[in-house]
C-alpha cells in the first residue's frame, strides 16, 4: 500500500541495498492501498522508506534474540528457524506445509533485505528492462532519455572524476550561511536542489479529500532522518540504526569535501536536535494508521489563511517564488506544525536550521556520487541493515533510471511486453471479482439495508484499470544531453517542479491512472480517492498470472490475493469515509459502524495473541486492515469456486499459501512487525484460511490443531 505518509519521504532503499532517490518524485500522490508490504515494493513513497533501509541493528547485534517462539506458529521468513527436519503438517503451520520446499531451497540474494515471489517478479520485469536497456533495442524519445541516465549510472569512471565537486557550492554557501536571511535566500533559489528549497516544508500539487477531481495545493511535513517522528521522544533501534547509518554516511561525504569527522558528527547532531524540536508536531507512524488521521489531515484553506499561520517562516515568499501561489484551495496537513516553524525559526536556531539544510542536502546525492561513496554507503547497510553483498551494478542503474524516469521506462516496457489480450482477460476477471462481492454484500447479516444498498452503488461505480494505462504525461520537452549524472539527476528535479506546478487547480485527467505509481512493481492498488482499482502489468507474470493457469490456481490468485484484496480497501474503515466518487464523505450509519468496529475488535483480540519472534507480539490495529482485506479477498474466491463443479480446494489453497511465501532479514522482519500495515507473510497464509470451512474439510482440521479456530471466534467480516 501507499501510505497517506506521503510527507514521510525521504530515503528509501526498497527491497534492495539501493536506495531509490525517491526526492525527486514529487508526483501528485495517490491515495491508495495495495496488497504488499514495504520491503518487497520498490517504488512506495514515504514511509516504505523505513523497511528498506530497515530494521533496527540488524543481525549482528540480535544474535541473542531468541526466534523461533512463534505463537501458534514459529516465523518461517526467518531461515535460522528451519531446518531439513522441521516437520510439517498442513493442520499445524499451513504456511510452512506450503513453502518449506522453496524455503529451504532459496537464499536471500546479495543486496536484498527480502526474497520472495513478489521479488521474483519484479526481478524478471528488471531483466526484461535491462534487456532494453543494454541492448538499445528500443527506438524513440522516451528510450534515449533511458540509455542516457543508463549510462551516465554506469559510467564510473566519469562519476569518480567528477567525485563531490558539484556539491561543492551549495556546500560552501550553506555553511556561509550567516544568518536567517541567507538561509532564507538559499531556501528560495530555484536553481537549487529541490531538498533546499523544501527541508522543513513539503508544497505540491496533488488531488485532496474533498474533490477528487481536481488537483490543489498540498502542505505536507518534511521527512525525517529518523524517519518516524516517535523516535525523537522514545527512541528504539529503529532510530539507532537511521541515527548510525546516516551519521556516518554523512561524515563520509563531508569528509571528502574537507570537513573534519568530528565536525561533521557534531553538524549531524545539531540537524538532529532541530528535527527533535519539530517532530513534536509531525505526525507519528502510529497516529498515521488511526481511524481519525484524514480528519486531523484534511484541512483546507484559503492562500491567505495559509499564510496568516506563518508570519516569520517565509511561506509565503516560497509558495509565491515557486509558482505555488493561486486562488484555488491548499490541504495543510498539520497546521500546528506552520504555527511551530514560525517559533523554531529563529536567529538562536541558526546553526540547527543550517546543520539540517546540509544533512539532507549532502544525504540527498549518497548514490549518485564516486564508487568510494557508493560502497562506503553499502558497507554501511551491511554494519547497520545486515545486508551481505550488494546488488550488480546494472541492477543498481535500472533500479535508478526507474525512479527518475518511471513515465519513459514504463512507456517503453509497454511498447515491448504488452499483450492487449492479457489486459482484457484481467478486465474481465476483475469484472467477475466484482459480481461475486455484489452477491456478498447483498447477503449481508448485519449490515443495514441502507448500508448494504450505499457499497453495492459504491462497488458499481468502481473504475477497472487493469494492466497499463493508454494515456502518459508528455516527456518530450526532458533533454539530458551533455549533462554529468548529478546535472542529470538535478534537471529531472527541476522538471518535474514544473510539471507538477503546471496541475496546480486543474481538472484531474483520469486516463493518466498510473501517475504517483509504478506499473512495474509487483503490487496492486485499491485508490479511496478514485475509487479505481489498479491491477497493474507488473504483477501479471508468475507465480501470479499466466495466460494458461488452471482455474484453482486464478482464482487463488487473482480471485483472492489480488483482486478480492484490493476492492476490499472500498469497504475498510478507510473505504467508509470515502463515498463512491471517491469524496471525502462517510456514508456509513452510527449502528453499521459500532458493528464493523466490533468485528474489528475483535480481529485485533486475536492478532494481538499472536507471538512473532523474541517475545513480541503483532500489534492488530495497525495491520487490522490488511488482514481483512486479505481474509474478505479469500472469502470472495471461494464464492466464485463454490460455483465450479469439481474445483480442486487443494491446488487452491497451496496456491494461495505459496503466493506468500518469503524470506526476510532480521532486520527486515522487525520493520515490518512494528512499523507496517501489511502483516509478516506466513500469518497473511495461516491466519486467512482459518476462517473458512473449506480449509478444515480439505485438510481435515480439528481442534487440538495449532490450524484450528473455534467457529465462535472465526473472524469474518463481510
Ligand atoms: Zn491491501
Amino acid at each position: 500500500m501507499i501510505k497517506f505518509t506521503d510527507e514521510k519521504f525521504f530515503d528509501l532503499a526498497g527491497k534492495l541495498s539501493v536506495e531509490v532517490q525517491m526526492r525527486i518524485k514529487i508526483v501528485s500522490y495517490v491515495l491508495a492501498a495495495c496488497i504488499a508490504c514495504m520491503p518487497i515494493s520498490m517504488f512506495m513513497t514515504g514511509s516504505f522508506a523505513a523497511a528498506a533501509e530497515s530494521g533496527a541493528q540488524a543481525s549482528s547485534e540480535n544474535e541473542n534474540v531468541k526466534t523461533d517462539d512463534g505463537i501458534p506458529w514459529i516465523n518461517s521468513e526467518l531461515k535460522e528457524n528451519i531446518t531439513d527436519e522441521t516437520p510439517v503438517d498442513p493442520k499445524e503451520d499451513f504456511h510452512l506445509y506450503a513453502n518449506k520446499e522453496w524455503l529451504m531451497s532459496n537464499e536471500i540474494p546479495d543486496g536484498y533485505n527480502v526474497w520472495s515471489h513478489y521479488s521474483e517478479r519484479e526481478v524478471d520485469v528488471e531483466n526484461q528492462c535491462l534487456e532494453i536497456l543494454n541492448e538499445e533495442s528500443v527506438e524513440g524519445h522516451d528510450a534515449e532519455l533511458l540509455y542516457t541516465y543508463y549510462r551516465l549510472l554506469l559510467d564510473w569512471d566519469a562519476r569518480n572524476n567528477k567525485g563531490v565537486s558539484e556539491l561543492k557550492g551549495t556546500y560552501d554557501r550553506i555553511l556561509s550561511a550567516e544568518n536567517l536571511d541567507d538561509i532564507t535566500n538559499l531556501m528560495m533559489d530555484t536553481e537549487s536542489s529541490p531538498i533546499i528549497n523544501s527541508f522543513l516544508i513539503n508544497f505540491a500539487a496533488e488531488v485532496g479529500f474533498n474533490d477528487p477531481d481536481k488537483y490543489l495545493v498540498k502542505i505536507s511535513l518534511p521527512g525525517l532522518l529518523l524517519e518516524d517522528s516517535a523516535e525523537y521522544s522514545e527512541r528504539t533501534g529503529l532510530g539507532d540504526m537511521y541515527y548510525g547509518l546516516r551519521k556516518e554516511m554523512f561524515a563520509f561525504i563531508v569528509g571528502k569535501l574537507g570537513m573534519s569527522e568530528e565536525n561533521a558528527y557534531r553538524i549531524f547532531d545539531a540537524a538532529i536536535e532541530l528535527e527533535t524540536k519539530l517532530s513534536s508536531k509531525i505526525y507519528t507512524t502510529k497516529e498515521t494508521n488511526q481511524d481519525d488521521y484524514i480528519d486531523r489531515i484534511n484541512n483546507e484553506m484559503t492562500y491567505s489563511e495559509l499564510t496568516a499561520l506563518s508570519k516569520v517562516f517565509p511561506l509565503d515568499q516560497i509558495l509565491s517564488t515557486f509558482g505555488y501561489q493561486y486562488e484555488g484551495s491548499y490541504l495543510v496537513v498539520a497546521p500546528d506544525y506552520i504555527k511551530l516553524l514560525d517559533e523554531i525559526y529563529t536567529e538562536e536556531n541558526l546553526e540547527g536550521i543550517k546543520a539540517l539544510m546540509l544533512v539532507r542536502y549532502i544525504y540527498e546525492f549518497r548514490l549518485i556520487l564516486d564508487k568510494e561513496i557508493y560502497d562506503k554507503y553499502n558497507e554501511l547497510q551491511s554494519k547497520y541493515l545486515g545486508i551481505s553483498g550488494t546488488v550488480p551494478d546494472e541492477e543498481m542503474a535500472y533500479l535508478f533510471v526507474m525512479n527518475v524516469l518511471p513515465t519513459s521506462m514504463q512507456k517503453v516496457y509497454i511498447s515491448k511486453y504488452s499483450s492487449a489480450e492479457d489486459k482484457k482477460k484481467m478486465e474481465e476477471l476483475c469484472q467477475t471479482v466484482i459480481d461475486t462481492y455484489r452477491e456478498m454484500l447483498s447477503d449481508n447479516a448485519w449490515a443495514s439495508d441502507e448500508v448494504k444498498k450505499y457499497a453495492i452503488e459504491k462497488l458499481d461505480n468502481i473504475t477497472i484499470h487493469a494492466a497499463y494505462p493508454d494515456k502518459f504525461r508528455d516527456t518530450s520537452g526532458l533533454d539530458l544531453s551533455g549533462c554529468s549524472l548529478v546535472g542529470a539527476y538535478n534537471r529531472l528535479g527541476g522538471s518535474e517542479l514544473v510539471y507538477n506546478r503546471s496541475l496546480i487547480g486543474k481538472e484531474v485527467d483520469k486516463e493518466m491512472w498510473a501517475e504517483g505509481f509504478d506499473i512495474l512493481s509487483c503490487n496492486a492498488f485499491y485508490s479511496w480517492n478514485q475509487n479505481t482499482i489498479n491491477m497493474i502489468i507488473g504483477m501479471m507474470g508468475e507465480p501470479f498470472y499466466s495466460s494458461d493457469m488452471s482455474i484453482e490456481e486464478l482464482y487463488a490468485s487473482i480471485g483472492a490475493f489480488w483482486v478480492g484484496h484490493e476492492i476490499s480497501h472500498a469497504f475498510d474503515s478507510r473505504g467508509a469515509i470515502f463515498d463512491a466518487n471517491g469524496v471525502y464523505r462517510d456514508w456509513w450509519t452510527d449502528e453499521d459502524k459500532e458493528e464493523f468496529k466490533k468485528r474489528v475488535k475483535k480481529i485485533d483480540d486475536y492478532l494481538d495473541t499472536i507471538v512473532a519472534f523474541g517475545g513480541l507480539h503483532f500489534i492488530g490495529t495497525n495491520i487490522d486492515t490488511e488482514m481483512i482485506a486479505d481474509m474478505t479477498g479469500l472469502q470472495c474466491a471461494l464464492r466464485m469456486a463454490s460455483k465450479v463443479p469439481d474445483f480442486d480446494y487443494q491446488k487452491f489453497f497451496t496456491k494461495y499459501a505459496r503466493m506468500n511465501g518469503s524470506l526476510g532479514l532480521y532486520s527486515a522482519e522487525l520493520t515490518q512487525l512494528l512499523q507496517d500495515e501489511h502483516p509478516l507473510n506466513y500469518s497473511r497464509t495461516n491466519v486467512p484460511v482459518q476462517q473458512f470451512d473449506e480449509f478444515y474439510e480439505t485438510f481435515d482440521v480439528r481442534e487440538g490443531n495449532s490450524m484450528y479456530l473455534a467457529p465462535e471466534d472465526r473472524l469474518l467480516i463481510w
